[in-house]
């Protein structure tokens, strides 16, 4: 399962934050794949068109797509030099698909700031330089390694060595190795180096309770938007607080407590959906009696490796998918109609799964 990593410097809320995504708990038997850690909370991923489809369907459950948030406390400063446990959780860093750097909007005499005061840019840029000096290290390392092999005089060499001195030159200037324009073979060759700054990034501005319904206007949280700006990256202001209140309630209570504090939704719900945009994922639909589902594949994925999420079987078997849009099924109002009107085709092996496909496999045993 795809997995999005919750960083952040000591006191900011992230514990808070992360007990309220594992109060708001997946059913863990509909999720049999996910992780049992203590650090790792499974989501779903809240989408209106799960019950829309079940409205057509009826079927006897509905089960959302999940995806993974795990804990990584306690990076600090110096962690790339190896202080405190810095490099253990840099390594788990290395592990996760996307990060959400929580940062400290809300002021609160009572509780500690590492560096004294609040100051969301400040906190952001430490944070960061660990990550970039963790990356420069790997990045010396390997253009090392590329120029010694570059003297047996072979091209692809040279090539690695242009690419990587292109990432060490942004990573000196304080800028991510996301924020270097590379080409697709250049996408590949960095690829392997698992960089810290390459990942998609998400900042969570933690703001008070006081402010959960107009936390844009937070000026911390404005800041913490112009700084995204720059590097193409989102913020979701939530109050982490708030979130491990109402992780507590379900249906009826919740919706009470939400309309009270004048949500819309829950923070945390905006936040898994900004994460699961964030990693780029697609999600198709299978729709029977028994369940209506919804299934998370990254974008580009074809028909066979599409299956696969469901099974290793249908991959293996794959003979062909019947696909009719989310669209098309909805607007026409049932499966029958839309086969009447030719919109459920009959896709290969090489069909593209779309956003919002919803599908049916045929396989062989
Ligand atoms: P971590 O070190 O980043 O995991 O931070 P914690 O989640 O442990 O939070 C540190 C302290 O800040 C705890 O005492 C929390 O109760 C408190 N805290 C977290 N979020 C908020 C908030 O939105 N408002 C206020 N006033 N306190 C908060």
């Amino acid at each position: 399962a795809l997995k999005a990593g919750i960083v952040g410097l000591p006191n900011v809320g992230k514990s808070t934050l992360f007990n309220a995504i594992t109060q708001a708990g997946a059913e863990s038997a509909n999720y049999p794949f996910c992780t049992i850690d203590p650090n790792v909370g499974v989501v779903e991923v809240p989408d209106e068109r799960l019950q829309k489809l079940a409205d057509i369907v009826n079927p006897n459950r509905i089960v959302p797509t999940a995806f993974e948030f795990v804990d990584i406390a306690g990076l600090v400063k110096g962690a790339s030099k190896g202080e405190g446990l810095g490099n253990k959780f840099l390594a788990n860093i290395r592990e996760v698909d996307a990060i959400v750097h929580v940062v400290r909007c809300f002021v609160d005499e009572n509780i500690t700031h590492v560096s004294g005061k609040v100051d969301p840019i400040s906190d952001i840029e430490t944070i960061n330089l660990e990550l970039i000096l963790a990356d420069l290290d790997s990045v010396e390392k390997r253009i090392d390694r590329s120029r010694k092999n570059m003297k047996g005089g072979n091209k692809q060499y040279a090539a690695e060595v242009e690419c990587f001195e292109k990432i060490k030159e942004a990573l000196y200037n304080d800028q991510p190795a996301r924020s270097v324009e590379l080409t697709d073979e250049e996408r590949v060759l960095v690829r392997d180096l698992h960089l810290l700054t390459m990942k998609p990034v998400l900042y969570a501005a933690n703001v008070s309770e006081a402010e959960v319904a107009d936390g844009d206007n937070n000026p911390y949280v404005q800041k913490v938007r112009e700084f995204a700006a720059q590097e193409g990256a989102e913020v979701v202001a939530i109050s982490a607080k708030v979130e491990s209140e109402i992780a507590e309630l379900e249906g009826e209570d919740k919706a009470m407590f939400l309309e009270e504090l004048g949500l819309q939704e829950s923070g945390l719900d905006r936040l898994i959906k900004a994460a699961y945009k964030l990693l780029g994922l697609y999600t198709y639909f299978t729709a029977g009696v028994q369940e209506v589902r919804a299934w998370t594949i990254r974008k580009g994925t074809k028909a066979p490796q599409a299956a696969a999420v469901i099974h290793t079987d249908f991959e293996r078997g794959f003979i062909r998918a019947e696909v009719v849009s989310y669209e098309d099924l909805t607007a026409t109002g049932s499966m029958n109609a839309a086969k009447e009107k030719g919109q459920l085709r009959l896709e290969g092996k090489e069909y593209i799964v779309q956003d919002g496909d919803v599908m049916h496999f045929r396989f062989n045993v």
